[in-house]
């Protein structure tokens, strides 16, 4: 059975990539399970520098065919912020608790209606010494002004759903990978994924592929 490295170190992302993946003919492995430990810097200025960063340091390390995501969120009341730093946005060492905080201290005394935001995942998949393909997946929302429900990660508490009424945090794992930027990115990876392990092209002659959410 061929190997795909989910090249995550964030077990919250491993779990639903598990999850979104786990129907393809391959086994699926994460980066500790082949020895590797290490992040690559996140020194891009857009996700898709980093997806594609992270999936070739993944890859060159390991030699396996590897899909690494980088993903954040975009509140357009703050100009697109935190985006692409959203890991770091309440400083380097920053919790998942201390990046919400910020967010709600920035945005106090801004309406609902002007609280939109979206969350956005890009995936790279590497084989072949190179990266293949680019996916990607987006999830509008309201930024909410206290958390709301205890499951997920991130921001998922603030992360209000309209066409839910609950955050990302009030809803299963299953509806979550429905709706998720991450599950529309994953579902087109998987499609290009399939087709490269029945082997129906060959890494190296496969243009890189965009996914629409
Ligand atoms: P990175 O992709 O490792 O740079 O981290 C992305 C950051 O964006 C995470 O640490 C979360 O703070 C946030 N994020 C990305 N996806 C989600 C999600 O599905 N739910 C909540 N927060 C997320």
């Amino acid at each position: 059975m061929p190997r795909l490295l989910v090249a995550t170190l964030n077990p919250a992302k491993a779990r639903e990539l598990s999850e979104l993946l786990g129907g393809l003919p391959c086994e699926l492995v994460t980066p500790p399970e082949v020895g590797i430990t290490s992040a690559p810097p996140e020194e891009g200025s857009s996700l898709e520098e980093n997806a594609t960063a992270k999936a070739l340091h993944y890859h060159r390390l390991s030699g396996l065919l590897t899909l690494a995501e980088d993903s954040g969120l975009e509140v357009e009341a703050l100009g697109g912020a935190p985006g692409v730093r959203s890991a770091r946005f309440a400083g380097e060492e920053a919790s998942d608790k201390d990046n919400i905080r910020l967010l709600l201290h920035r945005l106090e005394g801004v309406p609902p209606e002007k609280r939109q935001a979206r969350f956005r995942c890009v995936m790279a998949v590497a084989a072949g010494g190179d990266t293949v393909g680019l996916f990607k997946g987006e999830c509008p929302g309201i930024i909410t002004e206290g958390l709301r429900g205890h499951a997920g990660f991130g921001y998922d508490p603030v992360f209000l759903v309209p066409g839910l009424g609950q955050t990302f945090a009030q809803v299963s794992a299953e509806v979550k990978n429905r709706l998720s930027h991450r599950g529309r990115a994953a579902r087109e990876a998987a499609v290009f994924l399939r087709r490269l392990l029945n082997g129906s092209g060959a890494p190296a002659t496969l243009k890189p592929s965009v996914g629409t959410p």
